[in-house]
């Protein structure tokens, strides 16, 4: 069953114990560190089923399954106002050529379709060729996604959407996050189909 987190982190949405929660609680890792984006929004927890798609969508090419995910995502954002737009997560024109595609903004482009919203392109650029986030430890992730993005267009909304397939650590978003609100962005909410649960 993919549903998001009863009780969530107020910024990052990551699941809480019930007993600590207070309606506008955040997790001490956000009290600690606050990262850049201010709201995570998700339709599930990392776990099967939904992992299996996620790894399916981006390693074997079934594109289908973008459809299903972005199906369970539109509920997570109806809420938004209609006029903030989608912005998918970029990946480094390396791993773009790699791989062929894309998977958040095949996400995001069925959503555009589903919740009748924008989507903005060629705003958001990854710069670094970088490993693998799973992979890495806790300071080199962080020290990873340095610098990672660049900003290419100064007329932005004040509050986009950025849809990713999965948030780990969350520091990537919190990266692209903070480039965008440099860029002048007011509010970036992370719109992510998993988070993991820790
Ligand atoms: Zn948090």
């Amino acid at each position: 069953m993919i549903k998001p987190p009863e009780y969530g982190c107020q910024q990052c949405a990551k699941p809480m114990p019930k007993a600590n929660h207070h309606g506008t609680l955040r997790c001490p890792d956000c009290r600690k560190a606050p990262p850049a984006f201010n709201h995570i929004k998700c339709a599930g927890i990392y776990q099967p089923p939904g992992s299996d798609w996620v790894m399916a969508l981006k390693f074997s090419g079934h594109l289908h399954w973008a459809r299903a995910m972005a199906e369970l995502l539109q509920p997570v954002i109806k809420d938004i106002a209609v006029d903030w737009p989608l912005m998918a997560m970029p990946l480094h024109r390396r791993r773009l050529r790699t791989r062929g595609y894309n998977q958040a903004f095949e996400m995001t482009r069925l959503l555009a379709g589903f919740s009748g919203r924008q989507v903005l392109t060629n705003v958001l650029e990854r710069n670094k060729y970088t490993a693998m986030q799973a992979t890495l430890p806790e300071k080199q992730r962080r020290a990873n996604v340095r610098d990672a993005f660049t900003v290419k267009h100064n007329d932005l909304p004040q509050s986009v959407l950025l849809v990713d397939d999965v948030l780990t650590t969350g520091q990537t978003l919190s990266a692209a996050a903070a480039s965008l609100k440099k860029a002048g962005v007011d509010q970036v909410y992370g719109v992510v189909f998993l988070r993991s649960a820790g």
